[in-house]
């Protein structure tokens, strides 16, 4: 078990996760298996990264193939596979140009330089604050990290990276108070992700919007967690109706190969000229090519309508278990295949996804006691069905506990 004694003296990894004793070996669709050969059902989809399920066949052979040819050469040069994305980026977005990282944390970091230098650019160098959202998370790196503000995850990194003013969800008139003319952007989460699955409301989003446009500051949206279908929409913000001026995306985009994106209109990106920022294996051929794959599999006829599908029988399913285990579920949030359970005080999230992991079904913690589900865009109304029934075992076990 991990924690005893005898456990860190041979495992040489930084022990900065508190991880499950279990390894697993191979995957298919929302099934993995681990290495004595048992299945498990994935409500989990690495969070929300194997967006189309384990080892989809189209993308293990765009790799198997672009790993033959090439790998890597670098952003000294064109690369094909990775213009092709960003056109196909633009095409379903808001956008007129991509910047591709490794990482989440790094599309985030890319929003802020852009929204940074397109007032610097513009002569205006001391508007360069950020609003943000208590509860929100934007990565891990020293900028993401202050803009999200956790206190958790701040704790023992100082100094904090200035620039950043964080504000209550939901809460016009705080909003109205941080303005000020240093404020460059608000950057927020449509669907608040490791904060606790929590859906800004499409009132909130719009009044977000308006405010942008009337004192002439950037929105940014990070969709890491909630884009790329997860709520049924490409985009978790046109539930709104609205688009904002710069996004950031990584997780579902490739389907399990690390790699992000920060997509910005051309009036947004106009500082971010040649020289400006760069990342060594940003866009690079392999990534790219996996990339593809998922834009192409997401913009097939009926990719959508089946997230949609899913969701509704997993919606239904959900409400059932609450109402089955009232004792233990408090209430459900969330958007499409990005949902949670919010459990009552006393119960703590990580038991029931301990008891979860106990019947062979994957779902993670997240902030304010929720337990999160987001299966892959592709499972199966099978797949869902018996991962749902693991799951209902798992709160059973948890209630004979309690
Ligand atoms: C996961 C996540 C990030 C960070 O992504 P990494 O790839 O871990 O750097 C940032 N923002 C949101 C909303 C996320 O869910």
């Amino acid at each position: 078990m991990f924690g005893e004694p005898g456990f860190m003296s041979d495992n040489h990894i930084m022990p900065t996760y508190a991880r499950a004793d279990v390894a697993f070996e191979r995957g298919a669709g929302a099934r993995l298996f681990d290495e004595q050969g048992n299945d498990y059902i994935d409500l989990l989809a690495g969070i929300g990264v194997i967006s189309l399920g384990h080892c989809h066949p189209r993308i293990v052979a765009a790799l198997k193939e672009q790993g033959e040819k090439l790998w890597h050469v670098s952003n000294l040069f064109r690369i094909p596979q990775a213009e092709a994305a960003a056109a196909k980026l633009c095409a379903m977005s808001f956008a007129d140009v991509v910047f591709f990282s490794n990482s989440g944390a790094e599309a985030v970091e890319a929003a802020i330089k852009t929204a940074r230098k397109h007032f610097a650019h513009a002569g205006q160098t001391r508007r360069n604050r950020i609003i943000t959202f208590a509860g929100a998370f934007h990565g891990r790196t020293l900028g993401t990290l202050a803009a999200g503000g956790n206190p958790a995850h701040l704790a023992g990194f100082d100094p904090a990276c200035p620039g950043f003013t964080q504000v209550p969800l939901e809460d016009e008139q705080a909003v109205l108070d941080a303005l000020a003319d240093d404020v460059a952007a608000i950057l927020v989460e449509p669907v608040q992700g490791e904060g606790g699955i929590h859906a800004v409301s499409d009132d909130f989003l719009r009044f977000l919007r308006r405010v942008c446009d009337e004192h002439g500051l950037l929105l940014i949206f990070d969709e890491i967690q909630c884009g790329m279908g997860r709520t049924g929409r490409m985009f978790a913000h046109e539930h709104a109706g609205i688009t904002p001026d710069i996004m950031a995306l990584a997780k579902g985009l490739g389907g399990g190969f690390p790699v992000g994106a920060c997509l910005a209109t051309a009036h947004a990106a106009a500082g971010m000229t040649a020289g400006t920022h760069g990342s060594t294996f940003g866009g690079n051929p392999l990534a790219m090519a996996v990339v593809n794959v998922v834009l192409d599999e997401m913009a097939q006829p009926g990719f959508l309508e089946h997230v949609k599908a899913m969701a509704e029988q997993l919606d239904a399913a959900l409400h059932d278990l609450a109402t089955g285990h009232a004792d233990i579920v408090a209430g459900l949030r969330g958007r499409g295949l990005m949902r949670g359970l919010q459990l009552r005080e006393g119960v703590a999230n990580t038991d029931l996804v301990a008891a979860a992991r106990e019947e062979r079904v994957l779902v993670c913690g997240a902030g304010q006691n929720v337990v999160r589900l987001l299966p892959p865009l592709t499972i199966t109304g099978e797949e869902l069905d018996e991962g749902l029934a693991r799951l209902d075992r798992a709160l059973r076990r948890l209630a004979s506990q309690h």
